[in-house]
């Protein structure tokens, strides 16, 4: 194992990750697969070394670019939603940033697509999965706003960063009975959503309120 997999050991030890495990089960995360998956991923290989004291508090963090790595709460919870839906083998993720929800992702189902518009970010997010020898997440540079049409239908789609709306081009790559959680909403007010795609269309969940970094256009 590389040497940055043992960096910040003593801010970073086991009782550290526990105590936040117990938070996102006070918080009502339960499902104990999800818990498990966070306590075994390292969250400090994926934040700046400078940052590495505070990945175990249930916070976001900057990441660069103006983007954050999600608060540990919302990733349980929106893996937790999403797998509601049964066993996945294939889910699309928008918005890798860091690439922390991806890797509780990728040892969750079978495999990962994630799309990220940010080169920078998504090469850092590369090195990461190296590092953690994750091998059945598919990493894509480009604008998720309209999926990856390539490689639908998906079992599942988790997007990271807020639509104003929900995306007619992601519900249309769910296969029929998978389900998208997502945010929409302007920068002000979001609400999580579950979309589940059914044979006529589409059925809609609006869950709590949150706070996401807005979807945008273009790659940089
Ligand atoms: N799951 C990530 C969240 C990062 S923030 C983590 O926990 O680290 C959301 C990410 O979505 C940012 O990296 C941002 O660049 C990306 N993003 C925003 N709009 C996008 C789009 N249209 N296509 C792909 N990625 C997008």
């Amino acid at each position: 194992m590389s040497s940055s997999v043992h960096r910040g050991i003593g801010m970073t030890s086991q009782r550290t990750r526990e105590r936040l495990i117990q938070r996102l089960r006070d918080e009502g995360i339960q499902n104990q697969t999800v818990l498990e998956v966070m306590r075994n991923t390292p969250r400090h290989i994926f934040v700046d070394e400078a940052l590495a004291s505070r990945a175990y508090e249930d916070t976001a963090l900057p990441i660069g670019q103006g983007q954050t790595i999600s608060q540990p709460f919302i990733v349980a919870r929106m893996t937790e939603l999403l797998l509601e839906a049964g066993p996945m083998e294939t889910v699309l993720e928008v918005g890798t940033g860091s690439g922390y929800q991806t890797a509780i992702l990728s040892k969750l189902v079978k495999r990962v697509y994630s799309v990220e518009r940010i080169q920078s970010l998504q090469l850092l997010a590369r090195k990461r999965f190296q590092e953690l020898q994750l091998r059945n997440i598919r990493l894509h540079h480009r604008d998720g706003g309209m999926g990856l049409p390539e490689y639908a239908p998906f079992d599942g789609i988790l997007v990271t960063a807020a639509p104003e709306g929900i995306p007619r081009s992601l519900v249309d790559q769910l296969k029929v009975g998978g389900c998208m959680v997502l945010p929409i909403g302007n920068r002000s007010e979001q609400v999580l959503v579950r979309v589940t795609r059914t044979k006529s269309g589409y059925q809609k969940e609006l869950l709590e309120q949150v706070i996401f970094v807005p979807l945008l256009g273009g790659t940089l």
